[in-house]
C-alpha cells in the first residue's frame, strides 16, 4: 500500500519540500521516483467505465492530450512552487505564451505589451495575432508613464517580460497590474528569466504566469517544454478547452525530465545567480566593456525596483563592448570554456550575440529602441567554478578583435 496524497498538506509545505515531493502520486507498485507514464491512451475495465470517464463522472484518464498522470504530477508541482491554484503544461515555452494569450482574446480585442520581448513573443503580438483581428500596442516597459498612457484606453490583456531578455530591463509589476486591471485587462507575465525562485508575479497582482520549462526548470539543456499558471477558474474554463482541442501537449517523457530538474531548481538558480553577480561586478571594470547589466548591480537603473520585487538578480549578465559587432564576435570566438549558444538557464555557461541571433528578426529599429546594440553579448551563467569562467572571459577579452578559434 502506498501512502495517499494529502493535497492540503502539500500546500502548507515550504518550497524546498514542494520541489521534491509536491504532486507525487505513486502507482500501486510503490516506486520511489515519479513514474513515467509514456502512453497516449488508457484502457477501461468496461464500456460503462469508458462512458463514465467521457461524461466527466470519474477521474479516469482518457487520452494524454487531455491529461496524463506524469503531466499531472508536474502541473501540481509547478502550481505549488508558484503559489498558483492551477497549472497546465505545453510542448514549448512559445506554445505556453501563444495559448495564454489566445485563451484571453477575441477578434477586435487589444493587447498592451512591453516592447522588450523575446523574438518569437514579438512575432506573436505584432504579426500572428493581428491576422485574427487582435491589435497590440507596445510600450517601453520600464517607463510607467507609457503604461499609464496606453492603459488609459480599455484593453483585454497585458503581456510583459521582467526582467527582459537580453537587456534585463524591469517592469514594476505592482504598478502595471493596477493600471491593467483598471483598464479591464488581465496581466500575463513571462517569468522565464526570473524563475519562481526569484519572483512570484501572482503575489504582485498578475493573473497568468508563463514559463519555458526548457530553461532553468529542465536546467540541463535536454528538453523543450512550457507551462501556463493561473486561477483554477481560468485554467478550467478558458485555458483547458484550447489546449485539449488544439493539442500543444507536453510529452510525458519531458515532464518526467523536468520533474527531476525541479528538485534542484532553487539550489541551481541561487548558485548560478551568485556567480552571475560576481562575474557582473568583475566585468564592470574590464577594458573595452562600456556597460554591464545585472539587476543586483547597484549600477542597474532599476536596482531598487529589482530589490523590491525579486529575491535575487538572476542568472543572466549582459555586457556591452566598445568595439561593436567586431568586438562581440571576437570575444565569443576567443572563448575556450564558455559555449556560444542561444539557450539559457543551462548548467553550462553560454554566451550569445543577440543582435544576430535571438533578436535578429525584430529588426534594427526595435533593437535600437530596446538597447540591443551590435556590441551586446548575453551570458547565461551556469554551474562551473566561477574562477574558471572569469579566466575564460579575461583571456577572451584580451584577445585582439578578429582572432578566432583557428587564428
Ligand atoms: C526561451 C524563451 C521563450 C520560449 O520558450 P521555448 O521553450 O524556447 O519555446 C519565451 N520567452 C523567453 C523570455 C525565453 O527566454
Amino acid at each position: 500500500m502506498t501512502r495517499p496524497r494529502d493535497p492540503a498538506a502539500e500546500r502548507r509545505w515550504r518550497p524546498d519540500t514542494q520541489a521534491v515531493r509536491g504532486g507525487l502520486a505513486r502507482s500501486p507498485l510503490g516506486e520511489t521516483s515519479e513514474a513515467l507514464h509514456l502512453t497516449s491512451g488508457f484502457v477501461y475495465d468496461s464500456a460503462q467505465e469508458a462512458a463514465d470517464a467521457f461524461a466527466g463522472e470519474s477521474d479516469h484518464h482518457r487520452y494524454t492530450r487531455a491529461g496524463n498522470p506524469t503531466l499531472d504530477v508536474l502541473e501540481e508541482r509547478l502550481a505549488l512552487l508558484e503559489g498558483a491554484e492551477a497549472a497546465r503544461t505545453t510542448a514549448s515555452g512559445m506554445a505556453a505564451v501563444f495559448n495564454a494569450l489566445a485563451s484571453l482574446v477575441r477578434t477586435g480585442d487589444r493587447i498592451v505589451a512591453s516592447r522588450a520581448l523575446f523574438g518569437s513573443c514579438h512575432e506573436i503580438l505584432t504579426t500572428i495575432l493581428p491576422r485574427f483581428g487582435v491589435t497590440c500596442d507596445l510600450v517601453d516597459g520600464h517607463d510607467l508613464g507609457q503604461w499609464e498612457a496606453a492603459l488609459a484606453t480599455p484593453a483585454t490583456a497585458v503581456f510583459l517580460e521582467t526582467p527582459s531578455n537580453p537587456m534585463l530591463d524591469l517592469v514594476d509589476l505592482t504598478a502595471v497590474c493596477e493600471l491593467a486591471h483598471a483598464a479591464g485587462a488581465r496581466v500575463v507575465v513571462d517569468n522565464i528569466v526570473a524563475t519562481p525562485v526569484l519572483q512570484r508575479p501572482l503575489e504582485l497582482g498578475a493573473d497568468v504566469v508563463v514559463y519555458s520549462t526548457t530553461k532553468h526548470m529542465d536546467g540541463h539543456g535536454r528538453t523543450l517544454g512550457g507551462a501556463v499558471l493561473g486561477s483554477a477558474a481560468y485554467v478550467e474554463a478558458e485555458l483547458n478547452p484550447l489546449l485539449q482541442h488544439t493539442g500543444p501537449t507536453m510529452s510525458p517523457f519531458t515532464a518526467w525530465v523536468v520533474l527531476k530538474g525541479l528538485e534542484t531548481l532553487r539550489m541551481r538558480v541561487e548558485r548560478m545567480a551568485a556567480a552571475a553577480l560576481e562575474l557582473a561586478a568583475w566585468l564592470e571594470g574590464q577594458p573595452g566593456v562600456t556597460a554591464v547589466r545585472h539587476p543586483w548591480l547597484p549600477s542597474h537603473p532599476q536596482h531598487d525596483l529589482a530589490r523590491a520585487q525579486m529575491s535575487g538578480g538572476g542568472t543572466l549578465v549582459t555586457v556591452e563592448l566598445a568595439g561593436g559587432r567586431a568586438a562581440a564576435f571576437a570575444l565569443l570566438d576567443a572563448l575556450r570554456l564558455i559555449d556560444v549558444s542561444n539557450n539559457l538557464g543551462d548548467s553550462r555557461t553560454l554566451a550569445v550575440h543577440p543582435a544576430t541571433t535571438t533578436h535578429l528578426r525584430i529588426g534594427a529599429e526595435e533593437r535600437a529602441r530596446t538597447g540591443i546594440s551590435e556590441g551586446v553579448v548575453r551570458l547565461s551563467v551556469g554551474l562551473e567554478d566561477v574562477d574558471d569562467l572569469r579566466e575564460d572571459l579575461a583571456d577572451a577579452l584580451a584577445a585582439p578583435s578578429g582572432s578566432g578559434h583557428d587564428a
